[in-house]
């Protein structure tokens, strides 16, 4: 049985702890989630590594430079498991480049969880729900120990989680041959759902990753409810199919929370070791400066993609076929940026090596188009900037978020990824000619080109309308803080939310 929560006086701002996974593609998001309701009077504490807390420091110091609530933002930290990492390997970086590295900096993922405990055994009187990264699913016991509602974060669409969800759910292979082609279905989606096998994570041949996600889903199951970083017009009709279908779930979509700022020079850094920008990043920008609307594609693959020496050249190539403008990000320390790309005219094209001002580059208004491994946080940066998208998914949620953007949004052309496999796998080499063809249909002036760049504009102004007072997710934001006063007042509420 859980624990009571302690009683906390009406009179106190909300204080609600945020306990963010150590990945930049994690840590980001939810740093961003917390200025949110920092923003509206919630007292926000980060807990969180000593290089992570580094690097979204500029997140927090912003958010307490602006408050209007009065209310602080601070970080707190654990030690860094010692597995032998030094610090300049410690914020996850270089996650795709070596299989010992990998293993080496998950590992101290699990070893958070004794640390996490110790920190609620410490300050559970003074806290009134945990956003814990679903990812760490062993904090849903923690939390309910203590008698407080844990709340998961998804860094993910709410299309990909329904879909793995339902993945996880229904044997959705059983009925399907072997062959990576054939189609498998997801059935109970608000949309027709359909991938190849080829492109999903097959429980066959990953049995320990979806071992994971049964943990994962069955703690997130447990919590008191769900946030997501993104908004209700995005993804019409999921929320509802999460409240009130079968899953039954409480979700709030409280995003894009990479806007809640309202300037993207002040997020730009966020997420960068130390917030250092690349040293490139202002001559970018300037670069940018002198290209007309619309004309350059960006090309970024987020902070966990390495491609083979084949597959860059085949990049450079597709590039130098389409004749557009690109800015183009390599990861510093990755295959990629050790390998010569030998990239077209340098007039046409930037490179960009270390971190890139993403959120800046996506809002300038040179940019025409996006080539993205669809992961969530650069595929809604570019939804909120108007961005349309090569779609370009590897693994994970990205073959989710590529349908969700390709199909169901119609504002983004797929470059032809069929294989799912991970950072450290080899992928199956795209061929520079199917490059350049979809950069071309997106960044095109005629058909569907057209069309897409009307839709993501449209999008854009979608997603701040959200964030605005009396949007979609300004009201997730006031449901959910709402909920929590009440759950204060109301003795021997258990941690689920049950009474
Ligand atoms: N990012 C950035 N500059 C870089 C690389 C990444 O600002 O040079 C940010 C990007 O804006 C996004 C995040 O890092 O917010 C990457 O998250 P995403 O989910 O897109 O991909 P992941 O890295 O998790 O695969």
């Amino acid at each position: 049985m859980a624990a009571m929560a302690p009683t906390k006086n009406d009179d106190q701002p909300l204080h609600i702890l945020f306990f963010p996974f150590l990945l930049p593609g994690h840590l980001i998001p939810m740093a961003d989630m917390a200025t949110v309701f920092a923003a509206r009077g919630v007292r926000c504490t980060v807990l969180t590594t000593p290089v992570q807390g580094f690097n979204i420091r500029s997140v927090v110091d912003r958010a307490n430079d602006s408050s209007a609530t009065g209310t602080p933002m601070s970080i707190s930290v654990v030690p860094f498991p010692d597995v032998g990492l030094p610090p300049a390997a410690q914020s996850g970086r270089d996650l795709a480049t070596s299989g010992d590295y990998h293993d080496r900096f998950l590992q101290p993922a699990e070893l958070l969880r004794e640390p996490f405990r110790r920190f609620l055994s410490d300050h559970h009187a003074d806290i009134d729900a945990v956003v814990s990264d679903s990812l760490f699913h062993w904090s849903a016991h923690a939390a309910a120990e203590h008698g407080l509602p844990r709340i998961a974060f998804l860094a993910t669409s709410m299309f990909a989680r329904a879909c793995t969800d339902t993945l996880l759910r229904c044997n959705v292979f059983e009925s399907c041959s072997d062959d990576p082609c054939a189609v498998v279905s997801l059935p109970g989606l608000p949309h027709r759902v359909e991938q190849r096998r080829s492109q999903m994570m097959d429980p066959a041949k990953r049995p320990h990753d979806c071992a994971m996600f049964q943990l994962v889903h069955a703690a997130d199951r447990s919590s008191y409810g769900e946030l997501f970083n993104s908004f209700r017009e995005l993804e019409p009709g999921y929320a509802e199919h999460y409240r009130a279908t079968q899953l039954r779930r409480r979700a709030w979509l409280v995003g894009p929370v990479a806007l809640a700022s309202g300037s993207v020079e002040d997020v730009a850094s966020r997420g960068a070791v130390a917030g250092a920008l690349s040293p490139d990043a202002a001559g970018c920008l300037r670069w940018l400066d002198a290209k007309t609307a619309s004309s350059v594609v960006y090309v970024s693959f987020g902070t966990m993609t390495n491609f083979s020496p084949e597959q860059m050249r085949e990049l450079a190539r597709g590039l130098d076929l389409s004749g557009k403008n690109f800015v183009w990000d390599i990861a510093k320390g990755s295959t990629a940026a050790s390998s010569d790309p030998s990239t077209p005219e340098a007039n046409r094209g930037y490179i960009i090596q270390g971190w890139a001002p993403q959120v800046l580059i996506l809002n300038h208004p040179a940019i025409g188009g996006f080539v993205t491994h669809c992961g969530w946080n650069s595929t809604l940066e570019a939804v909120s900037a108007g961005v349309p998208m090569v779609t370009w998914p590897r693994y994970a949620d990205q073959f989710y978020n590529e349908k969700l953007v390709v199909e169901v949004l119609g504002v983004g052309v797929g470059v032809g990824a069929e294989d799912y496999a991970s950072c450290l796998e080899t992928h199956r080499v795209i061929a520079g000619e199917a490059i350049a063809e979809s950069i071309r249909r997106v960044m095109g002036e005629e058909g569907d080109g057209m069309a897409m760049r009307k839709k993501a504009k449209e999008l854009g102004l979608m997603a701040r309308g959200a964030l605005e007072k009396g949007g979609s997710s300004y009201d997730d934001v006031e449901q959910l803080m709402e909920e929590l006063i009440a759950r204060r007042s109301s003795v021997g509420c258990t941690a689920d939310g049950q009474r």
